[in-house]
């Protein structure tokens, strides 16, 4: 079995006996007294991707040996925690109503993102971000308050899949007929079929919607060569979602998601001035999972009583979020487009 056993000393500071938590600048375990360092060895994992056509038979489901999950009574969040580390309030919504619940915190990521950026250098992010926007009120740029900062492993389903489509459609070519004011254009249709054929790689769909309840979208964009073999050491100092959305139900989110890019590949090999995709029929094979987690901080900034949640990718400090915007500013910006469409107007009459 691919199960990665952590010894309780790795968790204790070898130099005073205080807890260390993993640190992502050191990619080790650092204490949170004395800051010494304790080295980790990554566990020797061979990240597997599971055959969906095969079921979760295979999975590990045993994973509550060495967590536990964590109910919010705000906003109904449910995170698993590493068995030993402790949360006082909800990763989310901060509220200080959390308790443990017998719940099975589900598959077991087999796999993760591991942290890169500490809570520091997310903060430095989010400025940075925020400063970088136009149309942000100035004085929201030097007032933020980030009180809390939470690094939270979020549950994704990572897919692959090759694709075989067959189809018919159209190829319109715009032809011109007659001259001066009986000059027209119209497109003349011949009809098409073929197949057209894509592989997928590393698919990725949220399987929560706490990110989706904050007002944000949580298309993240994550380096999956990246992943490493999950050990619970990851989790400590940080928490994990769980999941709610399972395989199957992200399987149909998926091939959602896939058939956009299907239809504009099929556009594209029919070729000509304008498309029409009348009938097409896919067939997957290969389809592989992986159940994964990826790392974002979670947080909120707050301006003149107001709340602006955002969040911060864990691996690539990119961000999403809200701000306040400055009124005068854009104000300012439609009128200069009014002005110039109307100038575009009167030079062209
Ligand atoms: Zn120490
Ligand atoms: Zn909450």
């Amino acid at each position: 079995m691919n199960e990665s056993v952590v010894k309780s000393e790795s968790y204790s500071c070898g130099a005073c006996g205080g807890t260390v938590h993993f640190d992502p600048d050191t990619q080790n375990l650092k204490c949170e007294y004395c800051s010494s360092i304790t080295e980790f060895t990554p566990p020797e994992i061979e990240i597997e991707a599971y055959d969906l056509e095969a079921g979760l038979e295979q999975c590990n489901t045993d994973w509550k040996q060495e967590s536990r999950v964590i109910h919010c009574d705000s906003c109904g969040a449910e995170t698993v925690l590493e068995g030993r580390n402790t949360s006082q309030s909800c990763a989310f919504c901060d509220s200080p109503h959390v308790s443990d619940i017998d719940s099975q915190p589900g598959i077991k990521p087999e796999s993760l993102i591991p942290f890169q950026l500490c809570e520091a250098k997310a903060k430095q992010s989010f400025k940075k971000w925020i400063k970088g926007k136009f149309f942000a009120d100035t004085k929201a740029k030097s007032a933020h308050r980030m009180d809390n900062i939470k690094g939270v492993y979020v549950p994704y389903w990572v897919f692959d899949t090759d694709t075989t489509t067959s189809y018919k459609g159209k190829r319109g070519k715009r032809v011109r007929t007659g001259s001066g004011k009986n000059r027209r254009t119209s497109t003349r249709w011949t009809n098409v079929s073929g197949v057209y054929e894509k592989n997928f790689r590393n698919v990725n769909i949220c399987g929560s919607d706490q990110i989706k309840k904050m007002g944000l979208s949580e298309k993240m964009e994550y380096k999956f060569e990246e992943l490493k073999g999950y050990s619970p050491v990851y989790l400590s100092g940080f928490v994990a979602e769980k999941y709610i959305r399972g395989v199957e139900d992200s399987w149909e989110i998926c091939k959602n998601k896939i058939k956009k890019a299907i239809v504009s590949g099929i556009k594209r090999q029919i070729g000509g001035d304008r498309q029409q995709v009348t009938s097409m029929k896919t067939q997957y094979e290969n389809t592989k999972y992986k159940h994964v987690l990826c790392p974002i901080f979670v947080s909120v900034y707050k301006y003149k009583d107001k709340e602006y949640p955002f969040i911060v990718n864990g691996q690539s400090g990119k961000i999403e979020g809200k701000y306040p915007l400055s009124v005068p500013k854009v104000i300012g910006a439609v009128v200069v487009a009014l002005i110039v469409i109307s100038l575009l107007i009167w030079q062209s009459s």
